[in-house]
Parts: C-alpha cells; sequence; structure tokens
C-alpha cells in the first residue's frame, strides 16, 4: 500500500494526500518548486516533487508547526515557517507524540501491511522564519505570505494572486477546525485573522486547505477534493465573530478528556476554549 497518492488540480499545482489524513500542495514555477507542507513525514518528498516539476531547487513552507504537516522537514536541509511557530519547529517528536500519531492516523494503513520502519520524522536543520507580505517568486508564479496566527500563532496562508488561489492550512476546514490548543492565539485573535482571510472572497476562486475528507460528516456540501469555494472564508469570519460576540456559545466538546465547546457553521465548524475568547 502507498502511503501517498498525488492529485493534479490545476496547470504546476497537485496536492499530495498522505494516508488520506493530510494534505501538502506542490507548486510549480519557473525556477523554482514550492512544496507546501511535509506531513507525517512518510511521503519521499524530493523524489515526487522532482517527479512532477523537475530538477529544480525546491523552497519548503510549512503552513503552521504541527505534527501532521512538518513531520519530513528533515527530508530537506531549510524549511520556512510563520515566524511564531519557528520555536516549535525545531524538536524531534517525543515517543509519545509518535505513539499518538500511529494510533490516531496510521491504523488503516499498517492493517493494510504499511511499513512505518522507516519512519523518522524530524526537523530541518534550517529554520527560516516568514512574516506578512513576504512573497516567494518560484519564477512566473508568486506567492504572497499572510499571518493568520488562530489555530497556532505562526500559521500563514499563501496567496497566488494572478492564479486566485490562497492556502490556508488548517485555519479553515470542511468540518470543526481546532482553536482550543493550548498553542492556539485566543478566539478573538483567531477571528481577527479569518475576517482578514474573508475580504479576499472576491480575489481568490479557491481556498485549498490542508486537511481533507470524503464522508458525509467531513463533507456535507460535497466540494470538489481539495477545493474550498471562496464563500467559505465569510463564513467562518461570521461564525466566529458570533462566539467572540456571545451570540452562540456551542455545544460541549471532549478534547483528550478536557470539556471544551463547538459551534458548527453552515460549513465546518470551531472548536474553542470558552475561557480563551479574548
Ligand atoms: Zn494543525
Ligand atoms: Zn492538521
Amino acid at each position: 500500500m502507498e502511503c501517498y497518492r498525488v492529485i493534479p488540480l490545476r496547470e504546476d499545482l497537485w496536492a499530495i494526500s498522505e494516508l488520506e489524513k493530510t494534505v501538502m500542495y506542490v507548486m510549480n514555477g519557473r525556477d523554482r518548486a514550492l512544496l507546501f507542507d511535509t506531513g507525517f513525514g512518510l511521503t519521499p518528498l524530493r523524489g515526487v516533487v522532482s517527479e512532477l516539476c523537475g530538477e529544480k531547487p525546491i523552497v519548503v513552507v510549512n503552513s503552521h508547526a504541527h505534527i501532521d504537516h512538518h513531520s519530513g522537514n528533515n527530508q530537506f536541509e531549510t524549511v520556512h515557517v510563520g515566524r511564531f511557530d519557528e520555536p516549535a519547529s525545531h524538536g524531534w517528536p517525543s515517543a509519545e507524540e509518535c505513539a499518538r500519531v500511529r494510533e490516531m492516523n496510521f491504523s488503516d494503513y499498517l492493517a493494510a501491511g504499511g511499513d512505518l520502519s522507516g519512519w523518522r520524522p524530524g526537523p530541518a536543520r534550517r529554520v527560516c522564519v516568514l512574516q506578512d507580505g513576504d512573497v516567494i517568486d518560484l519564477g512566473g508564479m508568486t506567492l504572497r505570505v499572510l499571518e493568520a496566527p488562530g489555530h497556532t500563532p505562526g500559521s500563514i496562508a499563501l496567496l497566488e494572486e494572478s492564479r486566485r488561489w490562497l492556502f490556508t492550512g488548517d485555519l479553515i476546514l470542511t468540518w470543526e477546525v481546532w482553536g482550543q490548543l493550548a498553542e492556539s492565539t485566543a478566539l478573538r485573535v483567531y477571528w481577527q485573522s479569518l475576517q482578514r482571510l474573508a475580504q479576499l472572497e472576491r480575489r481568490v476562486d479557491t481556498v485549498f486547505p490542508s486537511h481533507w475528507g470524503e464522508n458525509e460528516r467531513d463533507n456535507p456540501l460535497h466540494f470538489p477534493s481539495f477545493e474550498l469555494p471562496p464563500e467559505i472564508l465569510p463564513i467562518y469570519a461570521e461564525g466566529t465573530g458570533r462566539i467572540v460576540e456571545g451570540l452562540d456559545k456551542g455545544e460541549p466538546y471532549d478534547f483528550w478528556g478536557r470539556e471544551v465547546r463547538c459551534q458548527r457553521f453552515q460549513i465546518g465548524g470551531m472548536v474553542f476554549d470558552p475561557h480563551r475568547i479574548g
């Protein structure tokens, strides 16, 4: 069983779905390729990107510093991450974290005969920081960095203005996002980021999230794989605003034995800590 599959989305744009659990994106510029996220670290990313884009330098960018998005960083010398997630970008995952990832994400793969013997998730040797307004020029394709603190303090989105693409990491999904983590910002800050992204609604055609699901619960509006319409941006901004303003209180949500709240939107939703509205 392969641990990944490559999905062509547009000219010079592909998704890599790792175990159908986490999504990476590959963009092919004239001079350089860009890999957005490195997943759990199971996929031989250098080879996959070179096969798609040819032999050229690869710019590696992490949407944020979580184990399902940056664990393949050690396949590269240098990676780029939002400046406020840089502190979390250097460690090797603990045995406990690896065990939790195995349990949550790898059980189907193992049951199907998948091999984890070579799995060595880890950081890159060098971590460069990105900040708001930075532009990554690939040659004929440019990505603008948008800082969007919320899910994590250093979460970023990438905007390709001429192609009208927006890559949003874990900030927006078709099911509830996690805004309740210890490292998440106060919900008010997450809301400010979502309001800013919502201002892009008319400037983008497609929002590309970093997780995807096909089943009814995870994708109730049956959006095409890996592609969300820009209307999801104001849905998230308005829905989160209603929580911040005290209009919606959410339902109880069990997060590893800690009770927090979850408010569902027309599509997706927000898990939040009612003591951390800000
Ligand atoms: Zn995350
Ligand atoms: Zn994630």
